[in-house]
């Protein structure tokens, strides 16, 4: 089971690192900037990172892109803005000896939602003219969020041309805000097999395993510690499964900060795959 949690790195990226590997993690993810905004902190130097992710046996190595650029943006100046930061983004995770730049879809503007999508594929095309990797993560649909529906992530790939370096993030909390269930297990068998359909297994790099605090269907985006919120135990048990089976990398981004506060729900998945391996 490659697991691993979203990580601050407020004490340094090297202290998240070995955080991660006190856990028995295998992987994790970052920001490489505040996601809100402000000024860029500066990168630890070339070569340093991948050492300390050698040492600590994590890979892959998830940077999440910041939120303060909306890369469906139609209107001119906040779509140049999110293509320069989301390239810089590129360069910073290429530096970092990141695996993926995760993004999450953007927010439709006033223009009407084929645009948004044509704005984001020229978006992630121009930041692709950049080395790397982008998974692209489906959304809650909470307020005016695109890419939570799999027919309009599917419609963005076909648009992307299936690019090579593209590929897809589940966050099982986002899916279940948005309307489909993971609740129990024929339901999670029904979902991947959907995102099979629309998009294709071979896409999916990784999961974000996440319960979610409200009802399926509400399109509010609060995560919630594994079996605190509408997901059941045989449905996360089939979740983690399939990830084992299939070799998909797992982040907890349930709250808090980093693995002292997840420790709950790395307890929960170590009970339920006892015996896996
Ligand atoms: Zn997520």
């Amino acid at each position: 089971m490659i697991l691993g949690g979203q990580l601050s790195t407020a004490k340094g990226l090297d202290y998240a690192i070995s955080h991660a590997a006190q856990h028995g993690l295998s992987t994790i993810q970052v920001f490489s900037r505040s996601p809100v905004g402000g000024q860029s902190k500066p990168l630890p130097k070339t070569g340093t990172v991948t050492g300390w992710l050698e040492e600590a046996h994590i890979r892959p190595f998830f940077v999440h892109a910041p939120y303060f650029v909306n890369p469906a943006a139609t209107e001119p100046l906040a779509h140049q803005r999110a293509r320069q930061v989301l390239s810089e983004e590129m360069i910073r995770v290429k530096r970092l000896h990141g695996d993926y730049l995760v993004l999450h879809p953007g927010h439709q503007q006033e223009k009407p939602i084929e645009e948004s999508l044509n704005a984001l594929t020229q978006t992630i095309r121009d930041i692709l003219k950049k080395p790397g990797f982008v998974l692209i993560e489906n959304a809650s649909g909470q307020g005016r969020e695109i890419g939570a529906n799999l027919d309009e992530l599917a419609n963005l790939f076909l648009c992307l041309g299936r690019l090579r370096r593209v590929g897809f993030l589940l966050d099982t909390a986002h899916a279940m805000a948005f309307g489909y269930s993971l609740q129990k297990a024929d339901d999670v068998s029904r979902f991947f097999e959907l995102v099979d359909q629309k998009i294709g297994l071979s896409r999916l790099k990784g999961i974000h395993l996440n319960d979610t605090m409200y009802p399926v269907g509400s399109r509010r985006d609060r995560h919630a510690h594994l079996l605190t919120g509408v997901l059941q135990t045989d449905g996360l048990e089939r979740l983690l499964r399939i990830a084992y089976e299939s070799n998909f990398p797992i982040i907890l981004e349930t709250p808090g900060k980093d693995m002292d506060a997840r420790s709950g729900d790395v307890q929960v998945i170590r009970q339920l795959t006892d015996g896996w391996v």
